[in-house]
Parts: structure tokens; C-alpha cells; sequence
């Protein structure tokens, strides 16, 4: 559904109107095209303390932006303060960004990169965790469209030393369009060497990725964005949305599977229906069945936490079990802020969407040992999709403006993000879950 207010906000009569009232200003995103796959302008390239790590100027070119250590208005900042462990360094932080953070272009991106805080040094661990409170309140105060976030770069325990070079894929997506809706996010990467990307313009090439829920809404976003990445895409979706789910097939060049994910067969006729192996496995399906604790029938909990989580638990199980997943593989699933935040009515969906971060996060690190694949999760805030249509009209003009960018995110947010955890050279990548939510102040 049209988000009305953000289009009046961009007619100047509407602008003026709502400034003088004090009501939120949100400002157009610009999200990836084929026409404009960069940002509009150089990277500024900043440090503050000796830096722990090597190769971040490297890193930085592989966003296809000009690096340059002095900019008028820079599209992007990149603050590299993994030499802070002192709280008397994070004042290196506030001399290095306070006097070009005005200058910043409009829908412009600021990331710090940090490192892991240490368990054996409070003083290191205060100082890096001070980067992430610092991070979350400049992507609060910024405005215009911009966005901030943490890169944290583990500099300690990595054979050959600490570098840049497994945060190249992260760089490129957060310094890009296409994270136009993701803000005051930390990532943690680890120290897994990436595997090499033999087509830059089309990284996905040679893989097979399948996508659930994929008929509509963000599923059929997620399997437009992974087969414009060169993947072959197989689209599942229930039988009953056959129709739709072939139209969205056609249109992608991508194989229609129509299987509920909850039959008991399933993950053996999704192996089935991929001989070479599942490169990408996207778990998008979702359902809500609303109603506040004391009035919910168990069937109703039982069918959120069937589809949701445990067809995603067995799935994933038994598809890893048979070894139709093969190294350099990718899972994601999908969360929500509703598993972060809680949500009134969503007992059910709030307890489904928690699961799959506790799936994520225990699951990730061994998935990578065992198998040489990667687990992470989106969270989507408030996306305008069909299932965000049919919430009552103030509730959603809410869930729209209660974020940093004071507007709903559209599903190729979500399949952007999820793009990014695809990529081959994303293996440092494991174990996350990003929120793509405009920073929603809701379990922020
Ligand atoms: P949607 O209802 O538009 O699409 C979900 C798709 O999943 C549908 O095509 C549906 O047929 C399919 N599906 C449902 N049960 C299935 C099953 N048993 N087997 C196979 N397919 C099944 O929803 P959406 O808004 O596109 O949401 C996609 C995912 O994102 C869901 O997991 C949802 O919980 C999550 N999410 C959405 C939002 C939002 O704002 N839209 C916010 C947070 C999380």
C-alpha cells in the first residue's frame, strides 16, 4: 500500500506543512539500479588510534568508490577505530568524525569498524563496546536518509595477522544501495577466509538457491534478487498458491516447486529436486495467527510455531544431514523484530521468530566447523507487503514512522540483505542477524 506521507513530505507545500507541525521527514531512499549501483560521491577514509588491523584501504576499494582521505561530501565515511582500547581513544572518535559528519551527502553512509571487545581486557572491551552505544545513537540523530553502522573486524588469533580482507563482501553491501534500509546495526564477523567470486557482476552464478514462501511479497523479492546474482533459482511455495507461484516463476526464469514446508517429506523432495546440491537455502515462509495469550487455541500456536520455526529446525536438519548442502553453502532464515521486541497478540509469532535466533546463533559456528557453510537470519521491521497492508491504519502509519528513517522498508530491503549473506565471499559472515528495519525503535 502507497505510503501517501512520504509523499507528500517530498512535494515542497508538504514540507513545509509538516516541518512547521514537527512531524517526521523522511527523506526518499535511493536503492540499487542497474543505472546507479554505487552511491553518489567518494568515501572518506578515516582512523582514530593506530589501527589493529591491515588491508582497510584495500577493503574499501572493492566498493567501486573513490577512497580519499579528504572530501567535501564524502557519500560514505569509514571510521576505523579498531586501535581504540581506551576510553580515552573514543575522543580520537569525536575528533575524527564531528567536523565532516555535516558534511555527509544526503542518503549517505557512515561505518565504524571495530573489533571484537576482549574477555580478558575490560578496558579494550569497555572501549569497542562504547563504539556500538555511539553507533545506534548517530544513526538516531543523522537524518536525511542515511544510515550508520558497526563492522566488527576480530583482530586477534587470526594466522598471517588481523585484515580487512574478510570484511570486503560486508563493506560492499553496507557502503551500497542496497542496504538503503538497514541502520544502527552491529555485525561481528569472524575470521573465515572468503571463497573467491568469480563474477563480480553476477556472484551467484553456478549456484542453486531455493527460496520459500516465494510466491509473493518478500519470498518473490528474495527470488528476484538472488537470480538477478546469476543463481538458479528454484521458488517453493504451498499448493494452494500455485497460481501465483508459477507467475512468479516465469517471470524470474526460475523452477516452481509447489510443496507445503511443513509435510513431513519435504526436505527429501527438496533434495530431490536438487541432484548438484543447494548452494542458498532461504527459509522465508511465514504465517501469523494473531490473538493475545488467554484467547489463543492451541491450534493456532501450534501452526505459527509448525511453520515458522520447527519445518525450518527439520528442513534444515536433514537437508545438512544428507549432505545436499555443500561447503561454501549458505542458509538464511528469516526473524523479525516481533522475536526481538515482543509483540501484543503475537505470543505465538514473537516465540516462532526468537526460536530462529537461537537457531542462528548455536547453529552457525557449527554448520561451519562441520559442514563449511553459514546460518544467519534477517529481521524485518515493518516492510510494506500485503501482510503489512491488512494492519489497521494507525497501527501501521506507526509501525512506518517509529524508525530512524521514518518510513516502511520495501521487501527488496530484505532480499538485498539477504543477497549479501549469499555471496560466496560472505564467509566471515555466520551467526548473525541483522534487523533490516529502518533502526526501529522497537526492541532497539
Ligand atoms: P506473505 O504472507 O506475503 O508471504 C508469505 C508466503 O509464505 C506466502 O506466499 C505463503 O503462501 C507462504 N507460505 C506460508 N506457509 C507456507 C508453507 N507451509 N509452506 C510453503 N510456503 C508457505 O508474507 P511476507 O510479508 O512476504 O513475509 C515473509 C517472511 O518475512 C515471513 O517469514 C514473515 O514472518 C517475515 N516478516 C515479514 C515482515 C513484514 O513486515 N512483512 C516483518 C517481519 C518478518
Amino acid at each position: 500500500m502507497a505510503d501517501r506521507y512520504l509523499h507528500l513530505t517530498g512535494t515542497a507545500p508538504g514540507r513545509f506543512l509538516t516541518r512547521r507541525l514537527g512531524l517526521p521527514q523522511p527523506a526518499p531512499l535511493r536503492r540499487w539500479t542497474l543505472e546507479t549501483p554505487h552511491l553518489d560521491g567518494p568515501l572518506l577514509h578515516l582512523t582514530a588510534g593506530a589501527p589493529a588491523i591491515t588491508g582497510v584501504a584495500e577493503a574499501l576499494r572493492t566498493s567501486g568508490l573513490t577512497v580519499t582521505e579528504r572530501a567535501d561530501r564524502p557519500a560514505a565515511i569509514v571510521l576505523d577505530a579498531t586501535g581504540v582500547t581506551t576510553a580515552a581513544g573514543l575522543g580520537d572518535v569525536h575528533a575524527a568524525l564531528h567536523p565532516v559528519v555535516r558534511s555527509l551527502a544526503p542518503g549517505g553512509r557512515i561505518v565504524v569498524l571495530g573489533t571484537v571487545p576482549s574477555s580478558d581486557d575490560h578496558h579494550q572491551a569497555a572501549a569497542q563496546q562504547a563504539l556500538e552505544g555511539f553507533v545506534r545513537s548517530l544513526g538516531k540523530e543523522i537524518g536525511r536518509g542515511s544510515t550508520v553502522q558497526l563492522v566488527r573486524i576480530p583482530a586477534a588469533g587470526i594466522p598471517g595477522g588481523a585484515s580487512a580482507h574478510a570484511a570486503e563482501s560486508t563493506l560492499r553491501f553496507l557502503l551500497s544501495p542496497r542496504s538503503a534500509y538497514v541502520s544502527g546495526q552491529v555485525i561481528e564477523l569472524t575470521a573465515a577466509a572468503p571463497d573467491p567470486v568469480a563474477d563480480p557482476a553476477a556472484p551467484l552464478t553456478g549456484r542453486t538457491a531455493l527460496v520459500t514462501g516465494a510466491a509473493r511479497g518478500i519470498g518473490a523479492a528474495v527470488a528476484s534478487v538472488l537470480a538477478r546474482d546469476g543463481a538458479q533459482v528454484i521458488a517453493l511455495d504451498v499448493p494452494g498458491a500455485r497460481e501465483e507461484l508459477e507467475r512468479t516463476a516465469d517471470r524470474l526464469g526460475a523452477t516452481a516447486l509447489p510443496l507445503d514446508i511443513t509435510a513431513p517429506d519435504a526436505a527429501g523432495r527438496i533434495a530431490a529436486a536438487v541432484p548438484d546440491g543447494l548452494g542458498i537455502l532461504v527459509h522465508n515462509a511465514g504465517i501469523t495467527r494473531d490473538r493475545r495469550l488467554a484467547n489463543m487455541p492451541a491450534d493456532r500456536w501450534a501452526s505459527v510455531v509448525e511453520v515458522n520455526l520447527d519445518s525450518v529446525l527439520r528442513t534444515t536438519d536433514e537437508l545438512l544431514k544428507a549432505g545436499a548442502i555443500p561447503r561454501g553453502g549458505r542458509i538464511v532464515a528469516t526473524a523479525s523484530i516481533a522475536g526481538i521486541a515482543g509483540n501484543t497478540g503475537q505470543t505465538n509469532y514473537a516465540a516462532s521468530k526468537a526460536g530462529i535466533i537461537g537457531l542462528v546463533r548455536s547453529l552457525g559456528p557449527r554448520a561451519a566447523a562441520d559442514h563449511g557453510v553459514t546460518v544467519n537470519a534477517v529481521a524485518p521491521g515493518f516492510i510494506e507487503t500485503k501482510m503489512t497492508a491488512a494492519v489497521p491504519f494507525f497501527i501501521r502509519e506507526a509501525g512506518r514512522r517509529m524508525n530512524s528513517l521514518s518510513q516502511g522498508g520495501l521487501p527488496v530491503d530484505v532480499a538485498e540483505a539477504v543477497a549479501w549473506f549469499a555471496q560466496p565471499d560472505s564467509t566471515a559472515v555466520n551467526g548473525q542477524v541483522l534487523r533490516v528495519c529502518g533502526q526501529s525503535l522497537l526492541g532497539a
